[in-house]
């Protein structure tokens, strides 16, 4: 008796829960249809991906509600987690597969993170702010991604211990390729770097390092992330 009360009592709370998760599962599906599909991102692993990771958890309470809008929202300490679009642009850029191994640079709120986690073998993930990385961490392991690796740090000098990287995904601009990034692209590898020209102009490139050691790079779309910064610099 006393146990069918506090069921009775739970009910009402655990029905919210339920309903919730249906309707984040609804407007997660309109996401990925109208913002990544449609614009022509079609690879059933990659949508896979944004299906599974659930990204109203890696946004504050109170923009939960928006977490799947066309746009990018704000996170702790002035930072922004990227729109949906351009997290798909960047992820597919890299050609993720099951053998592979991707650095980051910019862990932010880690959705970045666990939608490549879903994709590729390893995740090693760098951020410079410590009190990002201890939540975005913290929230990656209750979500259960055991193959990422966190660090907190300036990204410019990269994870020499872990490199080579077959694909490396900068989430923040630089005004140039940091020198340590190139070189800890393996041959063969894919870098997708928003390089900043000045406060508002920034170009996403993508860098491969082809068979012959040589760079090619392509201008793939205008965007606008935070800036780059130096563990001097603050
Ligand atoms: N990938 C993130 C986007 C975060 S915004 C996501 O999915 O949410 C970019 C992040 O880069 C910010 O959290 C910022 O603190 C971090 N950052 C800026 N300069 C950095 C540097 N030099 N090294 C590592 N992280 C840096």
């Amino acid at each position: 008796m006393k146990c069918f009360l506090m069921l009775l009592m739970l009910l009402p709370g655990l029905l919210t829960a339920a309903s919730d998760d249906a309707a984040f599962a609804v407007a997660r599906e309109k996401m990925i249809r109208e913002q990544i599909l449609e614009r022509g991102i079609t690879d059933s692993r990659i949508l896979g991906a944004f299906r599974r990771v659930p990204r109203h958890l890696f946004v504050a309470p109170s923009y939960r509600g928006q977490a799947y809008g066309d746009f990018p929202l704000p996170i702790e300490e002035g930072q922004t987690i990227s729109q949906p679009y351009i997290v798909a642009i960047m992820t597919a850029v890299i050609a993720p597969s099951d053998n592979k191994k991707v650095l980051e640079i910019g862990t932010g709120s880690g959705y970045q993170a666990a939608v490549m986690a879903e994709l590729v073998r390893e995740v090693y993930t760098i951020e410079i702010i410590p009190a990002l990385a201890d939540h975005s961490k913290k929230l990656l392991q209750q979500l259960g991604y055991k193959n990422i690796h966190f660090r907190t740090g300036d990204g410019h000098v990269g994870w020499p211990e872990a490199a080579p990287f077959d694909g490396i995904i900068v989430t923040c601009s630089p005004d140039h390729i940091p020198a340590p990034l190139l070189e800890q692209l393996a041959v063969g590898g894919r870098m997708v770097i928003p390089i900043r020209y000045s406060h508002t102009v920034q170009d996403l490139l993508l860098v491969e390092k082809l068979p012959n050691g040589k760079l090619k790079k392509t201008n793939l779309i205008s965007v606008l992330f935070v800036p780059m910064i130096r563990s001097h610099a603050r």
